[in-house]
């Protein structure tokens, strides 16, 4: 008797950052100029395409400084807003640790609060309503599983209130849009929509903010007060910073994965649309986030039904060859570290959402047969809650 071959795994997420050959062009440059970090060429080459493209979505032109990852352009975002230390932020409980490990890192206090029950966001509705009952200094949008925030209305909610808003737009590169008066911070992360292994974006139509969050990136040098006492050196430490400088070498990553975007969100968005198509067909039981169908995603999360718990879907999918994961569950109110922040009020959606959200496997390797194979098993398993 011959033992069946267990089904091929499925991989949750597989990473795919241009190759050598792509990169070529990029090393080449570095070789010749010898310059590796410290606002080089091709940073500078990345911020300024960057800049173009941000601006191309919103009437206000945006500038863009560039930072080793998302966590940290988040807290020097906070801090370029010179908020008084123990300052509160306002944060949906429902979204990736990063949010609110930023916030504390930058001396201030998170505030948690509840999520939209359709999209899954931390809205400027939300924001107004926290308003009423407790105190917050600034506000972390989060643009959450690549769902864009509505930049429109928050800058509505900045004019009315004076509220700084800072989104962590980390996962949602290709779908959230700049805004006039929001600053805004992209991950260039491995896993995310546009990669350059590690690095971020930290963008805002505000220049002299800009050139905060860069100067706070450069261990807080503010080259820009050099003067006759101090000529020979790089310039005065006003507020210590950090080391947030992204490299060359991951610039000629970021622009190289630039280079190929046309073709790397056009699979994305096909994709999605694919997976889409088959769960309406085969497992309509399931609740999506309410996001743009043609959007460019690198998480697909779904919601079992009522009575159905994730962590019964991630094993019995497991079980199958099928990779999930539970992505920002709990809710961050239940990790230790963040256990004792201040709440705005009850998060009853974002404790329903950490009970039954499970990602199904998503990335540019995965063949047709394996959305079909993947939206079968969670069909198998979700079909029994109806
Ligand atoms: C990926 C992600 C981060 C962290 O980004 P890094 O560049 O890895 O630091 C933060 N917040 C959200 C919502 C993310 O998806």
């Amino acid at each position: 008797m011959t033992a069946a071959t267990p089904p091929r795994r499925i991989a949750l997420l597989v990473p795919d950052l241009p190759d050598r050959k792509a990169l070529e062009p990029y090393l080449d440059r570095i070789d010749a100029s010898h310059w590796y970090s410290n606002f080089g060429p091709l940073v500078r080459e990345l911020e300024a395409g960057m800049a173009d493209l941000f601006s191309a979505s919103v009437p206000a032109r945006q500038h863009v400084v560039s930072v080793n990852n998302a966590t940290l352009g988040l807290e020097l975002a906070i801090l370029a807003l010179d908020l008084p230390p123990g300052s509160r932020v306002l944060v949906p409980a429902l979204t990736f640790v990063a949010s609110a490990v930023a916030v504390m890192r930058a001396g201030c206090v998170p505030v948690f609060c509840d999520v939209e029950p359709d999209t899954w966001l931390l809205s400027p509705r939300i924001a107004e309503d926290a308003l009423r009952r407790v105190r917050f200094d600034a506000v972390m949008p989060v643009s959450t599983y690549g769902a864009p925030q509505d930049m429109k209305a928050w800058d509505a909610f900045h004019a009315r209130t004076n509220i700084p808003v800072v989104v962590d737009a980390a996962g949602a590169y290709g779908n959230q849009g700049a805004s006039e008066r929001c600053a805004l911070v992209y991950s260039l992360h491995a896993t995310k929509s546009l990669a350059a292994a590690e690095g971020g974006l930290v963008v805002s139509a505000d220049r002299a903010y800009v050139e905060r969050v860069k100067v706070l990136a450069n261990f807080g040098i503010d080259l820009s007060t050099v003067s006759d006492a101090t000529a020979g050196s790089t310039g005065l430490v006003f507020h210590a910073g950090t080391n947030g400088k992204l490299s060359e070498y991951h610039a000629a990553l970021g622009l190289a994965a630039l280079a190929r975007w046309d073709d790397t969100s056009a699979r994305r968005i096909a994709m999605h649309e694919r997976y889409l198509a088959l769960i309406a067909q085969r497992c309509p039981v399931l609740t999506l986030q309410a996001r743009d169908p043609r959007g460019v995603y690198s998480i697909f999360p779904v919601l079992v039904p009522r009575g159905a718990k994730a962590a019964d879907a991630w094993r019995e999918l497991g079980a199958q060859g099928v990779e999930t994961r539970r992505w920002y569950c709990p809710p961050l109110t239940d990790h230790p570290a963040f256990a004792r922040m201040p709440f705005a009020g009850e998060i009853p959606v974002a404790r329903d959402l950490g009970e039954r959200l499970v990602a199904l496997p998503f990335h540019l390797l995965l063949a047709d047969e394996d959305l079909v194979r993947v939206v079968e098993a969670v069909a198998g398993f979700a079909g029994r809650f109806r």
